[in-house]
């Protein structure tokens, strides 16, 4: 049966906007020594917005535009939709449709229109050096700013660059140093860049951040983090974060997050608000003293 310090937690935290699949996620919460953040929607508000497009010589942004939001308008992810957006209030025409396009999680998308391949993605999806270098090695400097970077490549060759910024929510950096106060190592895990992950987590004051994280090296990163501390929760909000959030001793997702996020979790922030995880460790640190 359930314990009466147990039930007061778990009512106290649905009052506060925390929901507990169950009490023995407070338990795990009262033993938690660190915390690994998903950063696009999660310290993120994900909504990321297009700053800067470089065509290379040769090339027009309109063309470049249309193909790449024509292919971006079949894929669901935040950086797709940035792009669809900016090309609606950029282009007069409507989108084309690509004979075949393949989403690649982690990578970019890949997508065949007009008789061309074309591929949409991180350096490493379009080739590292060509990208490094291209337009004088742009990129870099764009994700020390925390900008987010997309190449764009036709046939092979890269013809554009398109940077991306999101905002870093304002509640951010009190949750961290909430939970640094509280004794609470945390880390971001993010499959962008080494200097947009950089920026982003200097701009949170986060520990440490791991960047260049396919979603399978997530679940490996928080199988590490388990061997290192007694008890590790993982925060996410996507679809690409379930499996991390299951790995973690407590899987803590965002309220407005997608279905299985929701779902895999062990406990929901209802409003997506960052700063009730320390409460949550408060009221579980409060009901461990009782019991
Ligand atoms: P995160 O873990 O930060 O949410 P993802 O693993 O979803 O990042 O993506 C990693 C990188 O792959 C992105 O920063 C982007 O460069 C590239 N990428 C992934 N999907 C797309 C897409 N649909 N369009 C453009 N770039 C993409
Ligand atoms: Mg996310």
């Amino acid at each position: 049966s359930i314990m009466p310090a147990t039930l007061s937690a778990i009512s106290n935290g649905a009052r506060r906007g925390i929901l507990f699949k169950g009490g023995v996620h407070l338990e795990n919460l009262s033993h938690l020594q660190a915390i690994a953040f998903d950063k696009t929607g999660t310290l993120t508000k994900g909504k990321p917005e297009v700053t800067d497009i470089i065509v290379a010589d040769g090339y027009s942004e309109e063309e470049i535009l249309l193909k790449t939001a024509s292919i971006e308008s079949h894929s669901t992810h935040p950086l797709a939709n940035a792009i669809i957006k900016y090309a609606k209030n950029t282009l007069k025409q409507s989108f084309l449709n690509p004979e075949s396009m393949e989403d690649v999680a982690g990578w970019g998308v890949k997508a065949t229109i007009d008789h061309e391949e074309w591929k949409i993605g991180k350096a490493k999806f379009v080739g590292a050096k060509a990208a490094e270098n291209f337009a004088n090695g742009a990129a870099a400097q764009m994700a020390t700013e925390g900008k987010t970077t997309v190449f764009v490549q036709k046939n092979g060759e890269i013809t554009a660059l398109i940077a991306l910024q999101d905002v870093v929510r304002e509640e951010t950096k009190r949750a961290i140093s909430d939970l640094r106060k509280q004794g609470i190592y945390t880390i971001m895990l993010t499959g962008d860049s080494q200097n947009t992950g950089k920026a982003i987590a200097g701009k949170a004051e986060l520990d440490d951040y791991i960047a260049e994280c396919l979603p399978e090296n997530k679940v490996e990163h928080l199988k590490h983090l388990k061997e290192k501390y007694t008890n590790v929760a993982m925060v996410g909000d996507g679809i690409n974060d379930a499996p991390a959030l299951a790995t973690a001793n407590v899987g803590i997702a965002m309220g407005e997050g997608s279905d299985v996020a929701l779902e895999t979790a062990d406990v929901v922030l209802m409003k997506n608000d960052l700063p009730r995880i320390s409460e949550a460790i408060t009221l579980s640190r409060r009901m461990n003293k009782i019991i």
